[in-house]
Formats: structure tokens, sequence, C-alpha cells
């Protein structure tokens, strides 16, 4: 995982800079139609970092192949300046490089609906899924894409 500090060197402060921040990253991407048939759940349109659409994409198209996308209920955001949930600290969503999903089944510090197998393919496609974090930090419904901002 990235820390805030080598986050902020690397695609600005949304905090202090939001606009350009914004400018620079952020994309309407509108969700291909095929995706938006098979996971009724994800909005048409989503405002994301761009350096995660492509991973994102790629992750749906090996979920659907599988039939693990029947999973995903409901789309639960992406971009969203924050501090982290009962903490200091920028949440990582901050930078539109996350997403959350199923929360309602999900809940923070709560149980994981996911089966190991949904799981692995992010795992797989480069994501670090907030699932695998230890019981006193779990977050189910998070998948984040720091692997994807280069070094
Ligand atoms: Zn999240």
């Amino acid at each position: 995982m990235k820390t805030q500090k080598e986050l902020i060197a690397k695609l600005g402060n949304p905090y202090t800079a939001l606009k350009t921040f914004e400018k620079k990253w952020m994309e309407y991407w509108d969700i291909p139609d095929d995706i938006n048939k098979e996971i009724p759940a994800l909005p048409n349109k989503v405002y994301m970092n761009y350096l995660i659409i492509q991973p994102f994409e790629d992750t749906m198209r090996e979920l659907i192949a599988t039939g693990l996308h029947k999973e995903i209920k409901t789309w639960d955001g992406c971009f969203n300046v924050r501090t982290k949930r009962g903490q200091s600290g920028i949440s990582v969503h901050s930078w539109g490089i996350a997403v959350d999903l199923n929360a309602a089944w999900n809940t923070f510090h709560g149980k994981v609906s996911w089966s190991n197998e949904f799981l692995d393919v992010w795992r797989r496609n480069g994501w670090i899924c907030g699932a695998d974090w230890s019981k006193a930090s779990v977050d189910g419904m998070h998948f984040q894409g720091d692997n994807f901002v280069p070094a």
C-alpha cells in the first residue's frame, strides 16, 4: 500500500488543491453497455481517477466471464474527498482510486459477504481488498487501486 505522503507526491492533494487534482486525474467514464447490462448495479457513468479505469473494466470483464459478477448488488461510490472513517488521514477515496460495493452486506469493521473466488479475481487484477485487512480494520466493501498509481 502507498502512504498518504506518496499519494500526495504522485497525485497531488485533493484537500488543498481540489480543482487542480480533478483536472489532472479525474474522468467521467462511460461504463460500456455490455458491462452495465450484466451488472445493473453499476451506474452508467462513474467519476474515477483515470488510473483505475482500465483495471476496473478488466476486473468487471473477468467477473462476468466467471459468473462471479452476480455477487455485485450495489455500487456505493468511488470519488469522495474525506478523511478515513474513525481516523485521521485522508481516505484513498479522495484520490478516486477506490471503489465500494455491497456496503450493506460488508459494513465497515463488520462481516465480509464475498466469496473467496470473487475476491481472488480482484487480487489477481492487482487490487487491494479491504476484506483482507485484519479484524481491527476490515472493510469488505472496499477495493483500492494503489498498485495502479506509478511509483
Ligand atoms: Zn472504501
